[in-house]
């Protein structure tokens, strides 16, 4: 019998610790050995550590600690470095998750030595080039030889772009496997509620961080006055490039809001699910609201998971403050057409099960 591959996994970015927490014990319930490096992208304790301490993700290789620098110097560095862990540890394959500079930079290193590259949430689709994401998703899918993908839609997208149908797998979404993995606990474990003195339903949930929000301070302003005109109040953990953008540009939250630091995930999941309104210009958080059945405000011209707003379960209102108050107003938990759009919560498994079988 063939042995199981060894996997070398690039993480560095809060939704990608998430999505490696599932992946990870999946790999290691089927046997196959698996090394973790950390980039260093994302190195707060509130955005890295705290993922690790709760999710139970394997203790982390090796560390890069390459953050702070632009995209071009991050990406640049991490390669460099990357490529010395590969011909180190001498992995079968390569795991990467989404759309950061991390995922690039292991899918470019990796490629340049040969080594198979899988894609967790593969074949999305912003059509919007002006975001580092779409670019470095494109570039990482066109490189990947195991490509795993949330949703028919992403599967035909790549096809379309004319990889072969044999690297494609659809699995459906891992996000929706942590959901479910984790919410029985975060609920048992999370006192968010009663630190914050919150009640179920009483207020909306706010994250955004998209560079083409927080790096123009138009949108940034409009996006502000909208959530000012939200009825209630308005509970905004703050992403460190959004709290930045924000004092350099000399803008404040409106009175309604409450800000804090960004949460755990397990503080997270119990703030989504009791919400009665997600606004958020995240992937991860929109997709969660869904999952939690909590309608979602999308602060984005356009999004890649484009099933959510065709179920209505999302609406798209960029940053207009007309928008955002109108889309606000109008959704409703009674408006949800609850489907399975990105699986069942079994993608981890389906994800072991393929890179087992590669061997
Ligand atoms: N998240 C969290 N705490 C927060 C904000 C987000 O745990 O204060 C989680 C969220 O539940 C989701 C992931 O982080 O699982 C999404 O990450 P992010 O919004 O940074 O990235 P994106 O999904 O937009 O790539």
């Amino acid at each position: 019998m063939a042995s199981l591959p060894n996997v070398m996994t690039v993480v560095g970015a809060r939704p990608q610790f998430v999505k490696a927490a599932v992946v990870s014990r999946a790999l290691a319930e089927a046997g196959i050995a698996e090394k973790l490096v950390h980039t260093g992208q994302h190195y707060d304790a509130n955005m890295s550590s705290v993922f690790f301490e709760e999710l139970g993700l394997p203790p982390v290789s090796l560390s890069l600690g390459i953050g702070g620098g632009s995209h071009g110097q991050n990406t640049g560095r991490m390669i460099e470095a990357l490529e010395t862990a590969i011909l180190d540890m001498k992995p079968d394959l390569l795991l990467v998750y989404g759309d950061t500079d991390s995922t690039l930079a292991g899918a470019i290193a990796a490629s340049k030595l040969g080594v198979p590259i899988a894609h967790v949430e593969a074949g999305l689709r912003s059509y919007n080039k002006a975001m580092p994401e779409e670019i470095n998703r494109i570039l990482t899918d066109h490189v990947s030889e195991l490509l795993f993908c949330p949703s028919a839609a992403s599967c035909s997208i790549l096809e379309g772009e004319g990889i072969e149908a044999v690297r494609i797998h659809n699995v459906g979404d891992v996000m929706f496997d942590a959901v479910k993995q984790f919410s029985e606990v975060a609920r048992n474990r999370s006192r968010i509620m009663e630190k914050l003195g919150l009640e179920q339903g009483s207020y909306s949930l706010l994250t955004f961080h998209r560079k083409e929000n927080t790096d123009d301070t138009a949108r940034l302003s409009s996006i502000l006055e909208g959530i000012g005109r939200i009825a209630g109040k308005v509970l905004f953990p703050v992403h460190p490039r959004t709290r930045a953008k924000m004092q350099s540009a000399g803008l404040s939250a409106p009175a309604n809001v409450i800000e804090i630091d960004p949460v755990g995930y397990f503080d997270m999941l119990l703030l989504e699910s009791s919400a009665r309104l997600i606004i958020t210009d995240s992937g991860g958080v929109q997709k969660e609201a869904y999952y939690h059945g909590v309608p979602c405000v999308i602060l984005r011209d356009e999004t890649e998971w484009t099933e959510l707003v065709d179920a209505r379960a999302s609406t798209l209102a960029g940053a207009s403050a007309d928008r955002i108050a109108k889309a606000a107003e109008g959704c409703g938990r009674d408006e949800l057409e609850p489907s399975n759009l990105y699986g069942y919560g079994d993608s981890s498994l389906k994800i072991a099960q393929i890179i087992g079988r590669r061997a």
